[in-house]
């Protein structure tokens, strides 16, 4: 199905069935901005459960925080981020992005005082940050409304409403953007509601049985 056919209604209907199973998600587990921030970059190809370890040494070592990640040595950051896997090429990455927003703006706050699609624009320059987690950052920590593409939102799409597999990113990301209010909350919530159907109904292999969309899906009901 080509996502411009689909309505407010049907993504409303969707998020709805999804919340009166799930209830309100209250994301980004994260305290601050700057760990909503280093978790947003260290969450690239694994788990959160790997993200949390990694997080809780950053705490221990006193570089929770973009200055701080900035001042550190890169052995010192390698060693707390272990957990999160491909940590060398992470902590390369997380030092020289901590480093470049320190240089250009002085603080995380100050370089998301930009306004958008700019901030989102000078995110997506820097090396190592892709749409999603861009848009994550955006969402999560600087509390801008954009839409979150995942590989969840990509599939349980496919599926309940029949948009291509292969839908791009921006594509996808309009047609929810386009047609449902630019509101933080409802953002920040429908994201996350995906991501706990997706982990808990529609993997790769579907719980269609007592899945709280199933009513509405194609996948489910095509026989
Ligand atoms: S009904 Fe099945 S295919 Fe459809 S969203 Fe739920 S788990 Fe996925």
């Amino acid at each position: 199905m080509n996502p411009s056919k689909l309505t407010r209604k049907d993504l409303m209907a969707l998020y709805g069935s999804m919340r009166s199973r799930f209830g309100f998600l209250d994301w980004w587990p994260g305290d601050s901005a700057d760990e909503v921030f280093i978790g947003a970059i260290l969450t690239q190809n694994t788990s959160w459960k790997n993200v949390e370890k990694a997080i809780a040494n950053l705490s221990d070592y006193g570089l929770l925080g973009v200055s701080q990640i900035a001042d550190a040595s890169l052995s010192r950051i390698e060693k707390a981020i272990r957990p999160s896997g491909y940590y060398k090429q992470k902590a390369l990455r997380l030092k020289s992005i901590c480093s470049g927003i320190m240089h250009n703006y002085g603080s995380l706050g100050s370089l998301f005082s930009i306004k958008m699609p700019k901030l989102r624009e000078t995110l997506l320059s820097m090396n190592g940050i892709g749409p999603e987690t861009a848009d994550s950052i955006i969402l999560y920590a600087a509390e801008k409304p954009t839409f979150v593409i995942d590989a969840y939102t990509r599939r349980i799409m496919n599926r309940v409403f029949g948009t291509s597999p292969e839908i791009g990113y921006e594509s996808l990301k309009l047609c929810f953007e386009s047609k449902l209010k630019r509101d933080i909350t409802l953002f920040n919530d429908y994201h996350a509601q995906f991501v706990e159907l997706g982990k808990n109904y529609c993997r790769s292999r579907p719980i269609c049985n007592g899945c709280p969309v199933n009513s509405m899906c194609r996948y489910a009901n095509s026989g």
